[in-house]
């Protein structure tokens, strides 16, 4: 059997692209030097693959910023705006994906976005009316070239036209369906390319095909290909699929030409049933996504091996393959040390995975899989009881019914009783929890990480910045206070940090987008609450003043997002430990006489099903449930906030009610007016907070400007239930630009509640 990659991680086992080229936009290193650096990574790549049996190994997978960008480059649809700069190649691609300020003029960088139900972000191409789609680039073609040149055959990656087409954003009248006949024409010249160089194989990567398909997406795609797959002459084209299943367009797919098909058994629920219902051409070959590319477990063999006997029932010429590109695991646990053997042995990353690949496909061909220690090894790790297991905690989840998901006062009576008791003014202001993370408070952390100092004297410092912050937001005015953030740098990691259950990587970053990586903690057995979190932070500020000071928490669904999931509980099972965990921190802090808590969502929409009809039977379902656990059991005078990063909630606006909260804040400098539209237009009943100003920027909003947004917002939303805040925490701003925007935030609630 034949293993194939879907495609490979680009930073580097230690991030050398990252900071490669961070060291170019700050001018240390030539863009000559930032092209070694490139092309070692991708040697270094290509061999690391080669040498452990993998027989279908892409090129072009890499990128400088991001692959959809490359192709906004290869097809030639660089907007004017950036060519006008006048920059070279490198100058203009980093204009595009970072915006550029300087001599030669001032542009924004592209917009970017979620890539489908993963944390890596795209940025969006631009079509205009006059946009002319034509082959204009080189990369996939030297990369294959160079991969060539080190004697290995590979099959170049390029998103599918399809979905190119369907994640472009239209700024004219044109549509994607009025561009399709030059996209087409544009891919027949890449294919037209290929063939010259004797490329053997090329793979369209079509994600688009596993969401929700109309009628006329159906129709664009077929007709993309009919003309595509018309002129490939000697090049076989791998339609490449992932994240999903591609239910409405099975039929479709088979029917054309292709050379072969690749699918994702994991992600793809109904990836199987299709294949049955179908069946598999027998002149094609199917790439079966088998080993998860969005995970950090390793591959349970048996279980594997087992799905990968009923692929076979159905397809004749099958190779093994990842399920997505392993862009989305880290490079390589061999740079974790910190890890103990025993957690250690269940894991693989994207080097990790090649080798099981490897195992697999040999295993594979065998009928007799007990005759390889590889595959007895691998059963001793599953058969093994796991560590890590807390009954307790199973049963604690077990025990749950209706009442620990519900308040015991409705909302409408919340809202008397806490108006009564917290005699805020009308517009109550607020921040959304972090104040500005300077030198001094991260030089803290480091230094009690390094161990330079004890955690006393840590603490003493943080509790310095506290009382500063607290000093400053009564000098300000601002009604709700809050204690500042200082002893977290994540809002994740340091919940995670704290919770049993949990454990954390040295070196296994992930790209998120461009040169930001991140590095999600692992949920490795059940999770618990070992002792109180924030409470003594929260209680400390709240003592040093009379005004409410919020307690701050990430909420359940948040801190499961932002983290590697197990394989072998339920996502469900996950969100509701982590959400007794919070619980507990929740009812400890109202006993320690904190009146106000925040549960923070930020990442609830983030990982919305792609298919609509799962919302509510696989998400939305234990999502909403998990959050409304934290605060079932505080009294109706506690009064629960919660935060959103992303406004355009819209879709789920009723749920988000549902999440019962008494006020939510959320980003809204974008897409303000719609979002405020649906929430009259729902009967939205928490009280809500809006962002008046975006924190993305330093810029210092004027009191004109606040009390305009804020009187747009009173057309649409009932005064008493109106709060005024920024639109997200102020880590990431300086101090002066932070007291400047919120002196103006606290005057504008003044003028308009006069
Ligand atoms: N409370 C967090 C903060 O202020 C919220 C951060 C976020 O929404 N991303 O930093
Ligand atoms: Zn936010």
């Amino acid at each position: 059997m034949k293993s194939a990659v879907i495609g490979f991680p680009r930073v580097g086992k230690l991030r050398e692209l990252k900071f490669a080229s961070e060291k170019y936009f700050r001018g240390e290193i030539t863009k000559e030097n930032l092209e070694e650096t490139a092309k070692e990574l991708r040697k270094e790549h290509w061999e690391l693959q080669r040498n452990a049996g993998i027989e279908y190994i892409s090129s072009n997978d890499f990128s400088f910023y991001d692959g959809m960008l490359d192709m906004t480059v290869l097809l030639g649809v660089i907007p004017e705006e950036y060519k006008r700069l006048g920059l070279d190649e490198h100058g203009t691609y980093f204009a595009m994906a970072r915006g550029y300020q300087g001599k030669e003029g001032d542009v924004k960088a592209f917009a970017m976005k979620k890539w489908f139900n993963t944390n890596y972000h795209y940025l969006v191409p631009e079509l205009n009316d006059g946009s002319q789609i034509h082959l204009s680039g080189k990369k996939p073609f030297e990369e294959y070239e160079e991969a060539r040149a080190l004697g290995i055959e590979t099959k170049p990656v390029i998103i599918g036209a399809f979905t190119f087409l369907k994640l472009a954003k239209y700024n004219g009248s044109r549509t994607a369906l009025d561009f399709a006949e030059q996209t087409a024409r544009a891919y027949i010249q890449i294919l037209a390319k290929l063939n010259e160089l004797g490329t053997k194989w090329v793979q369209f990567d079509e994600p688009a095909l596993v969401t929700d398909l109309s009628k006329e997406d159906i129709e664009l795609f077929v007709s993309l290909y009919k003309i595509i797959l018309k002129q490939k002459n000697n090049v076989k084209v791998l339609l490449q699929t992932y994240f999903g299943d591609i239910r409405d367009c099975c039929k479709e797919v088979l029917a054309l030409e292709f050379d072969g098909a690749g699918l994702d058994f994991l992600e793809g629920k109904k990836t199987l049933e299709l294949l049955k219902e179908n069946g598999f051409p027998k002149d094609k070959i199917l790439f079966a996504g088998l080993v998860n590319g969005k995970n950090i477990w390793k591959c349970d063999y048996a279980k594997t091996l087992d799905l990968f006997s009923k692929v076979k029932k159905y397809a004749q010429n099958v190779i093994l393959s990842t399920s997505c590109s392993l862009l989305h695991v880290p490079y390589t646990l061999e740079n974790e040390t910190n890890l103990k053997s025993e957690v250690k042995k269940h894991f693989a990353f994207a080097k990790e995975k090649l080798l099981e690949l490897h195992e697999l496909s040999i295993i594979a061909d065998s009928s007799d899989f007990e005759a390889f220690s590889e595959y007895k090894n691998n059963k001793v790790i599953f058969n093994a009881e796991r560590l890590y297991e807390d009954k307790a905690v199973r049963e604690k989840v077990a025990a749950l019914s209706e009442a620990d998901f519900k308040r015991k006062t409705d909302r409408k009576e919340r809202e008397q009783i806490q108006k009564a008791k917290f005699g805020l003014p009308l517009l109550p202001t607020t921040t959304i929890g972090s104040f500005p993370q300077t030198q001094e408070v991260k030089k803290n952390r480091s230094s009690y990480r390094k161990g330079e100092i004890d955690r006393e004297t840590y603490d003493r410092q943080v509790f310095a910045f506290i009382e500063e912050c607290i000093r400053e937001q009564e000098k300000l005015g601002l009604d709700v206070l809050v204690h500042g953030e200082y002893e977290r740098n994540d809002m994740v990691e340091f919940f995670g940090e704290n919770l049993a259950g949990y454990v954390f990587t040295e070196k296994a970053w992930v790209q998120s987008y461009g040169t930001r990586c991140v590095k999600p903690p692992i949920i490795f057995g059940d999770v618990k609450r070992i002792s109180p979190i924030t409470v003594k932070y929260s209680e400390y500020a709240q003592s040093l003043t009379k005004r409410p000071v919020k307690g701050m928490l990430t909420g359940p669904v948040t801190i499961l997002n932002w983290s590697f999931p197990r394989e072998d509980i339920s996502l469900q099972e996950m969100a509701y430990q982590i959400g007794i965990a919070i619980r507990e921190e929740v009812c400890d802090l109202e006993k320690a006489g904190i009146r106000i808590v925040q549960i923070d969502e930020a990442a609830l929409k983030e990982k919305l099903p792609i298919r609509k009809n799962e919302w509510y039977s696989e998400y939305l379902d234990w999502a909403i449930p998990a959050f409304r656990l934290c605060h079932s059991r505080v009294r109706p005078e506690t009064q629960i906030h919660t935060h959103m990063c992303y406004s355009e909630f819209e879709e789920i606006i009723r749920d988000i009610d549902n999440m019962d909260a008494d006020v939510i804040s959320f980003e809204a400098s974008r897409s303000k007016l719609t979002l405020i539209d649906a929430l009259k237009a729902n009967g939205f009943e928490t009280e809500v907070g809006p962002g008046v100003y975006d924190i993305h920027s330093p810029r210092v909003p004027a009191v004109e400007e606040i009390t305009q947004a804020l009187l747009k917002m009173l057309e649409k939303i009932d005064k008493n239930k109106l709060w005024v805040n920024p639109d997200c925490g102020l880590k990431t701003r300086g101090i002066p630009e932070t007291i400047a925007s919120l002196k103006n935030l606290v005057e504008a609630a003044k003028v308009v509640r006069n």
